[in-house]
C-alpha cells in the first residue's frame, strides 16, 4: 500500500519505518529540513533502539522515503497518516495547530480519495475539526472529494518503540465508515496475525481512549509517590508495600515504581489537557488534578532530601548527576524531572556534573549556556570531589557501579537515588550513606 506520515518525530519514524517493514511503500514527510537531511544520510535524528537498522534496511529496499516536499508526499498515500507533535498550550488544552495544518495541507492539494488518520495524541472532537479543515480546503478550491478521518492514537513507549509498534497490545481505531475501516484492517493485518487485537470503534472514543490510558499511567505513579512519602514518615518501605499490591492481579506490578516524577512529552500534558476538556464541559476532574500536583512536587524530592541533609544553602557544593533523560532508552528531555533537579541545584548555589547515555547533546539544546552545569564522558568522571551523587533516570548502565569508586571519589559516601536502584541494607553494609524514595534507612 501507499502511505504518507506527516511528522518524522518519535512515533512518526517508527511508524513510517515499521509500515515498510511489513512491505508498504512509505513517504515520510517532515517541515525539518535537518531532520530530513539527517535521515536522507541514512541516520535517524532521535535515539531509539533498533529503529536505525529498520530505517536503514527499508530505505535501501526504495520503501522508505524521507521528503520535506509537500506536494509530492500528498501525491503518494492513499492512506496519510498525521503524527505531528500537540504541544500543551497556555491553558494546558492540547495545541492542534500542527495537526491541523496538515490536515489542510492535505486538504489543499489531494486529488483522489484519500484515508486520514490522526495518530497525534488529540482531545475528543479533533476528528470532526480535521474533517472540516480538509474540506474547507477543498471548498477553497472550488473542489468536492470524498475523504475519510480516522482515529488511530499511538500507545509505544519511547525506548521500546519499534518493539511495541511491531508487537502491539492493542491497535485502536476510530472509524465511522466501511472504506476506511477495511483499509485500516489491512493496514494492520500483518502486526496482528497471532491474534485480533484490532478494537474498531466511533471516533470520540478512540480518540477518549488514548488520553484515559496515559491519565491511569501517571495516576498509578503519583498514587505510589505519594504513598512514598507517608512511607518515609511513617517507617515502611515502599518497596515492599508495591509488591506486596503488584502480587494482586486486579492491581498487577507494572507501573507501580516510586521515583522522581513523571516526564516526556505525553503523560504531564496529556494529564494536562484531560483536565482541561473537563473544565471546558463544566466538571473539575479532582483525581487528575491531584495526580498533577503530586507528580510537580514529587519532582522536589531529591533537592528536598539533599536540602534536609545540607542545608537550603548549597554554595560551593558540587553534586555528580547520573542520568538525564526523562527515562531510560531515550534521549528525550521533554519534561523531565532532571531539568527542575539542575535548575533548583544551581539555584540554590551548587555545581552540577551531569552524565547521561544518550541525552547530552539533548540536553544541552534544552538547557543551553546553563551556568553551574557541566557534562562528564562517563557516570565515574562525574565523581570526583562531588558532596554526593544524585541518580535520576535508571539507565541499565547504573545498576551495577563501581561501588568502590563512588566511597572512594565523592567527598563523603553519600548517594541520594530517586529511581531505587539498590538495597539500603546493601548500601550500609558498603558503609555508602544511601537516601533512597520512600525506603527507610536499615535498623
Ligand atoms: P515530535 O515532536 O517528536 O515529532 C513531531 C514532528 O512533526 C516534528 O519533527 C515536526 O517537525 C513535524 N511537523 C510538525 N508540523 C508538521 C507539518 N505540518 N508537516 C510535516 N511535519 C510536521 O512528536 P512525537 O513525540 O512523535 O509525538 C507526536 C504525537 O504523537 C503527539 O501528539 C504525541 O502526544 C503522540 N504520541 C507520542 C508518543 C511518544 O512516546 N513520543 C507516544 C504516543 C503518542
Amino acid at each position: 500500500m501507499k502511505i504518507t506520515v506527516v511528522g518524522t518525530g518519535y512515533v512518526g519514524l517508527v511508524t513510517g519505518a515499521c509500515l515498510a517493514e511489513m512491505g508498504n511503500h512509505v513517504v515520510c514527510l517532515d517541515l525539518d529540513a535537518r531532520k530530513i537531511e539527517i535521515l536522507n544520510n541514512g541516520g535517524i535524528p532521535i535515539h531509539e533502539p533498533g529503529l536505525l537498522e529498520v530505517v536503514q534496511r527499508n530505505a535501501k529496499g526504495g520503501r522508505l522515503e524521507f521528503t520535506t516536499d509537500v506536494d509530492a508526499a500528498v501525491a503518494h498515500g492513499t492512506v496519510q497518516f498525521i503524527a505531528v507533535g500537540t504541544p500543551p498550550d497556555e491553558d494546558g488544552s492540547a495545541d492542534l495547530k500542527y495537526v491541523l495544518a496538515a490536515a489542510r495541507a492535505i486538504g489543499e492539494r489531494m486529488t483522489d480519495y484519500k484515508v486520514i488518520v490522526d495518530k497525534s495524541t488529540v482531545p475528543v472532537g479533533t476528528a470532526d475539526k480535521v474533517h472540516a479543515a480538509v474540506a474547507e480546503a477543498l471548498a477553497a478550491r472550488g473542489e468536492t472529494m470524498e475523504f475519510s478521518v480516522v482515529s488511530n492514537p499511538e500507545f509505544l513507549k519511547e525506548g521500546a518503540a519499534v518493539e511495541d509498534f511491531m508487537r502491539p497490545d492493542r491497535i485502536i481505531v476510530g472509524a465511522e465508515d466501511e472504506r476506511a475501516i477495511l483499509l485500516m484492517r489491512s493496514i494492520y493485518a500483518p502486526f496482528v496475525r497471532n491474534r485480533d487485537r484490532l478494537l474498531v470503534m466511533d471516533l470520540r472514543s478512540a480518540e477518549f481512549t488514548k488520553y484515559a490510558a496515559n491519565a491511569m499511567l501517571a495516576t498509578r505513579i503519583s498514587f505510589m509517590n505519594e504513598l512514598s512519602r507517608l512511607a518515609e514518615r511513617v517507617g515502611a518501605d515502599i518497596e515492599w508495600v508495591r509488591q506486596g499490591i503488584g502480587s494482586d492481579p486486579r492491581i498487577g506490578t507494572h507501573f507501580l515504581y516510586p521515583g522522581a516524577g513523571y516526564g516526556g512529552s505525553c503523560f504531564p500534558k496529556d494529564v494536562k489537557a484531560l483536565v482541561r476538556s473537563g473544565a471546558e464541559v463544566g466538571l473539575n476532574l479532582g483525581v487528575l488534578e491531584a495526580v498533577e500536583a503530586a507528580n510537580e512536587r514529587q519532582k522536589q524530592v531529591l533537592v528536598e532530601k539533599v536540602v534536609a541533609r545540607f542545608g537550603a544553602d548549597l554554595s560551593g557544593r558540587r553534586f555528580a548527576m547520573w542520568g538525564l533523560a526523562f527515562k531510560p532508552g531515550t534521549d528525550d528531555m521533554r519534561e523531565a524531572p532532571s531539568r527542575v533537579i539542575v535548575a533548583d541545584l544551581i539555584a540554590r548555589g551548587a555545581e552540577v556534573v551531569a552524565y547521561d547515555p544518550v541525552a547530552m547533546e539533548e540536553a544541552q539544546r534544552v538547557m543551553p549556556g546553563q551556568a553551574g552545569l557541566r557534562y562528564a564522558a562517563s557516570a565515574p568522571e562525574t565523581l570526583p570531589g562531588a558532596d554526593a551523587l544524585l541518580i535520576v533516570t535508571e539507565w541499565k548502565e547504573f545498576r551495577s557501579p563501581d561501588f568502590d569508586a563512588i566511597r572512594a571519589q565523592l567527598k563523603q559516601p553519600l548517594v541520594f537515588d530517586g529511581r531505587n536502584l539498590f538495597e539500603p541494607i546493601d548500601m550500609a553494609q558498603l558503609g555508602i550513606e544511601y537516601h533512597a524514595i520512600g525506603r527507610p534507612a536499615p535498623k
